[in-house]
């Protein structure tokens, strides 16, 4: 075996031990921070979201909807005819580009991305009163960050994505809500053979993952001295609707009863998005 040939095959085991691809992966990390500039959409042009693509992340960002229909773990609400879930704002479609764009400001460090999602939050939140049929004042409740979370990025998505600012009549209502410290019971008491109860184990299961704070108590009660405002909770991404449900029920454990929720994007059943929205009738999509 020639030495060229040795060569090549040391590199190519070498390739394969976790030390090298771990090595791999931090140098994908390097290039990140070395390509701050490029695009988080197509990757290839200058500028956070640049010129070429900023108008389709501004398309996919235009059309607040109602967004509850498909997420089983959020809580109901008992109407007639029937019980519904708790009504949510969506900003766009989970899938799309501001999905990708989301992505790139929460998990991989681009964080001038949120200045392209703020006028999106403002938008959603601006369309409340349209798409609920609730008033303001409104008081906007963000869904707190875990401790892990908050180390792992170094910010907080959902209080950056509020940073920017918000509709005539919204304030951001700051610590009212904490983790729970003890740890969560993952495995469910037992098992049932009885159909359509995994929503509503879903929907009680959530339910301690957020507490009530002292400071909630104290603006609450002068709030409710100042006359009413509308409280109206705020997430990110919204899939099944169980990390709304558990800031919803804290909010009522500290005597506070939500509105509403907006979240920037939701996971939507394809062909379930269409009614409710701002502008559009049954079968866009
Ligand atoms: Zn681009």
């Amino acid at each position: 075996m020639g030495t060229s040939q040795r060569l090549a095959n040391l590199l190519d085991s070498a390739v394969h031990t976790p030390a090298a691809r771990g090595l791999a992966s931090a140098s994908r990390e390097l290039t990140g921070l070395l390509l701050p500039s490029l695009c988080v959409l197509c990757g290839e042009r200058d500028g956070a979201v640049c010129p070429g693509c900023a108008p389709h992340l501004a398309a996919d960002l235009l059309q607040p909807f109602r967004a509850e229909r498909d997420a089983a773990a959020l809580p109901l609400r008992f109407t007639q005819p029937a019980s519904a879930p708790v009504p949510v704002v969506a900003a766009a479609r989970y899938g799309g580009e501001a999905s990708r764009a989301l992505l790139a400001f929460k998990d991989h460090g681009r964080t001038s991305v949120v200045r392209f999602l703020r006028p999106a939050v403002y938008r959603a939140l601006g369309s409340v009163p349209e798409l609920l049929g609730i008033q303001g004042p409104f008081t906007v409740v963000p869904v707190p960050a875990s401790a892990a979370g908050f180390r792992r990025r170094g910010l907080d998505p959902v209080e950056e994505l509020l940073g920017g600012p918000l509709p005539p009549g919204w304030t951001v209502a700051r610590g009212w809500l904490a983790h729970r410290r003890r740890p969560l019971l993952t495995a469910p008491r037992h098992r049932t053979s009885h159909a359509g109860t995994g929503s509503r184990q879903r929907r009680s299961g959530s339910r301690d993952r957020f507490r009530p704070t002292r400071r909630l108590s104290a603006e609450a009660a002068e709030a409710a001295r100042n006359g009413g405002r509308s409280v109206v909770v705020f997430d990110d991404v919204m899939t099944t609707g169980s990390t709304l449900a558990a800031t919803w029920l804290a909010l009522e454990h500290g005597g506070i009863r939500p509105a509403g929720a907006v979240v920037l994007a939701a996971v939507t059943a394809p062909g379930s998005v269409g009614d409710g929205g701002l502008n559009s009738g049954w079968g866009t999509y």
